[in-house]
């Protein structure tokens, strides 16, 4: 319990710190964007390679732009777009863009538990979080495996769920998404949230994956829990809370996370 509150006292301090920076950059890049966006459009030279070079800038700064956004998520900033929803309707109908990012050689099973307990959350967000976890589960598996993503009801009351995940007492919808990929070691769970740490190549991974899943669980009042053994693989357990009221969203029909570069 201490180390786990250190944890948080530690994400909270990065999340701060991180915040405002990442707000400050937000402003300063579209004002770069802006700029360079009605450069593009109304400055056509018939020769020279000047619309490329500022195509380029453009290119890079929406890159900046992608990475402050995962930062002010971290932090628990970013702007949510909550509905109330269906989490099994929402990870059903992410079967084919699973499938599409994952690739041939891994298996993807998905398992929706009975029932359909709902949560109030941006379901954008969640698609974007649970396409961040299947893909780091792809990059554990490169030799192939499989990839499983569970829905259940989770009712934990305070005489024996508790210990299990060490999550507050409370109804929650969770949702694992496991791989029996290369696990991490010790010394990389205990700093897989922290924003930029990553263990990738440089152009392959930026470090913001979990920061950002772990950032928006919080934002949504939820939990999040890592397992991971090396060699064996990984299960991450997001626990949302349930709300009873009716469903507010079609859930499948939001904008697609495609759209926000991994
Ligand atoms: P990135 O994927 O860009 O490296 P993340 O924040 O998503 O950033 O992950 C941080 C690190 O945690 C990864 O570099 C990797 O070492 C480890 N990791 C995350 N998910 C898994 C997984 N499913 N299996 C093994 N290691 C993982």
């Amino acid at each position: 319990v201490e180390a786990q509150l250190r944890q948080s006292q530690k994400m909270e301090a990065i999340g701060q710190l991180t915040g405002g920076v990442a707000h400050d950059f937000n402003n300063m890049l579209a004002v770069i964007i802006g700029n360079l966006s009605l450069l593009v459009r109304r400055w056509r030279p018939q020769e020279g390679k000047a619309v490329q070079y500022i195509e380029n800038a453009l290119a890079g700064a929406r890159r900046a732009e992608t990475l402050t956004y995962r930062l002010l998520a971290f932090s628990r900033q970013q702007p949510l777009v909550p509905h109330v929803i269906d989490c099994n309707k929402l990870v059903g109908g992410m079967n084919d863009l699973l499938r599409r990012t994952i690739g041939e050689n891994i298996q993807v099973e998905t398992v929706l538990g009975a029932g359909n307990w709902r949560t109030r959350t941006d379901p954008a967000q969640l698609e974007s979080a649970i396409l961040n976890l299947a893909v780091n589960a792809r990059d554990a598996m490169l030799e192939g495996g499989k990839l499983t993503i569970e829905t259940a009801n989770a009712f934990l009351d305070e005489t024996y769920t508790r210990p299990l995940d060490d999550v507050p007492p409370g109804q929650y919808v969770l949702i694992s998404v496991t791989d029996n990929g290369t696990g991490m070691p010790p010394e990389v769970l205990a700093r897989a949230f922290d924003p930029f740490f990553t263990t990738k190549a440089v152009d392959k991974g930026t470090g913001l994956g979990l920061s950002q899943v772990y950032g928006f669980v919080k934002q949504s009042g939820g939990h999040i829990r890592i397992y991971s053994e090396l060699s064996h693989g990984t299960a991450i357990k997001i626990y949302l809370p349930r709300t009873v009221e009716p469903e507010s969203a079609p859930s499948p029909l939001m904008p697609r996370t495609e759209e926000i570069p991994l």
